[in-house]
């Protein structure tokens, strides 16, 4: 580039694994980049759930955005907005509070729920797609627990204590798990007004086995660690409906669940896409060629969970997993920094899902572990994953004091506005 040549502009929509992996190492002196986020901080949703189950504190596993960009040098402007479309023609990215051009653009916007078309869920189940859901299911959890231990009509307490987990992917077997582990350890020490055999734990999934993405031995395993949490674990059983707290399974079957926590289904986040005819592909996600370009669209890329790439290898797409988004960001860094340019390949570290403490599967490179060293090794994944020493720290004093103790200093029950006190003269509802 010459000097005095103005820089090309660089827009990166989404400052998750992908959209930070990528804006950390793009060229500051070649492109002038902004980052455009509808939150100010990188969240991690592997460990959404230990902030459901209050297990962590959401401030050890949030990381500022500006921070995380500034470490780097300069060279990256940090726009707060929700960006709700993509004007092609005119080149702009466009948010609730201004328009931003560009000259390339990259989307890493993740994904969000799919309700599968029963919208009225959205309203009546709690989700784990973000630290505000994850917050907003402890908050549910908890009160749920404090109105317990104070009602004195059992079936009432039963009711209250009524908790099912739809979906046996990786995100609803570690939430049901760490459900099991609160009944088991810490309601009985925090709550000894609420009787164990008042709290249910269900977990529904269609498959014919749990973690399907996984192998057969680590569904098997979960199955047996979740059933020594006495979560009750139904295999091949659809959710048609929820009303009035009830569950309807497709054979009919009715359910009384009061709260339901819905992973059962991801769908690429939607935007409007104006000027152009590009359809999305399956999972609403954006289909890309092997350098992550969008198919049809001219200087836009699409890496992460957003973007559908078939491949000999993955002729269904890559795995909507971490270490794709993280892979990806970096090749593309790489890419438009000059780089060699070869294809985009997933080198595949293996997966790994945890059923409370002591309890992990793991498949790594054809071999199948489980047990404590399963255990071990995802909390090693996982604190080497969280950005900052900080967090490494915190987080690994949490595990341990828990660990030691079976206790946290995580289970406050705090009301935003959004959740106030039930029947109280603030509750519209
Ligand atoms: C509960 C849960 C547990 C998981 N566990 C694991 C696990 O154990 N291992 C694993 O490998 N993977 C796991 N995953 C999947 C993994 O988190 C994703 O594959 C990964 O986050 C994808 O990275 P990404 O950068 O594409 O998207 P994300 O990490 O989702 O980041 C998307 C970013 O875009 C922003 N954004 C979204 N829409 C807009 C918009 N319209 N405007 C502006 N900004 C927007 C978001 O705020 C976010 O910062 C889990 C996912 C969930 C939800």
């Amino acid at each position: 580039m010459r000097e005095n040549e103005p820089k090309e502009k660089v827009v990166v929509v989404g400052g998750g694994f992908a959209g930070l992996n990528l804006v950390k190492r793009l060229d500051k002196s070649r492109f002038d980049i902004s980052l455009v986020d509808r939150n100010n901080y990188h969240g991690f949703p592997p460990l959404f759930y230990q902030v459901a189950s209050s297990g962590l504190d959401p401030t050890s596993i949030s990381f500022p955005l500006r921070r995380e960009i500034k470490k780097r040098g300069k060279g990256v402007r940090f726009h707060i907005g929700d960006v709700a479309e993509v004007d092609v023609t005119r080149k702009v990215v466009i948010t609730q509070y201004e328009e931003i051009p560009y000259d390339k653009l990259i989307l890493a916007v993740g994904t969000t729920n799919n309700f599968f078309g029963n919208d009225k869920l959205i309203e009546q189940v709690f989700t784990l797609k973000s630290t505000d859901e994850a917050i907003r299911c402890r908050n549910e959890i908890l009160d749920r627990c404090e109105r317990a231990a104070i009602e004195p009509d059992a079936e009432k307490r039963r009711r209250l204590m009524s908790f099912t987990v739809i979906g046996g992917g990786p995100a609803g077997v570690e939430i049901a798990g760490a459900l099991g582990e609160m009944k088991r350890y810490i309601l009985k020490r925090d709550y000894p007004e609420i009787p164990m055999e008042d709290v249910s734990i269900r977990l529904i999934e269609g498959s014919d086995r749990l973690l399907h993405t996984m192998s057969e031995k680590s569904s098997q395993d979960a199955f047996r660690d979740l059933k020594s949490l006495l979560v009750d674990v139904k295999l091949q059983h659809v959710m048609k409906e929820y009303n009035d707290n009830v569950i309807t399974l497709e054979d009919g079957t009715a359910i009384y669940s009061e709260m339901v926590i819905w992973t059962a289904g991801v769908t690429g986040t939607p935007f409007k896409l104006t000027g152009t005819e590009v359809k999305r592909g399956p999972g609403n996600r954006l289909v890309t060629d092997e350098y992550c370009r969008v198919k049809g669209l001219d200087g836009i890329y699409a890496i992460g969970d957003i973007g559908y790439t078939e491949t000999p290898l993955y002729p269904r797409g890559y795995p909507q997993l971490a270490q794709v988004a993280i892979q990806q960001g970096k090749f593309l860094a790489g890419m438009l920094n000059g780089g060699p340019t070869k294809p985009f390949r997933y080198a595949d570290k293996g997966s790994m899902a945890t059923i409370g403490r002591n309890r992990a599967v793991a498949d790594i490179k054809g071999l199948h572990f489980d047990g404590w060293w399963a255990w071990m090794v995802w909390m090693f994944v996982h604190l080497i994953s969280l950005l900052g020493m900080r967090s490494k720290l915190n987080v690994l004093l949490n595990w341990m004091w828990s660990y030691f103790t079976y206790n946290t200093a995580l289970r406050l029950l705090l009301r935003g506005s959004q959740y106030p006190l039930r029947g109280s003269m603030w509750d519209k509802n």
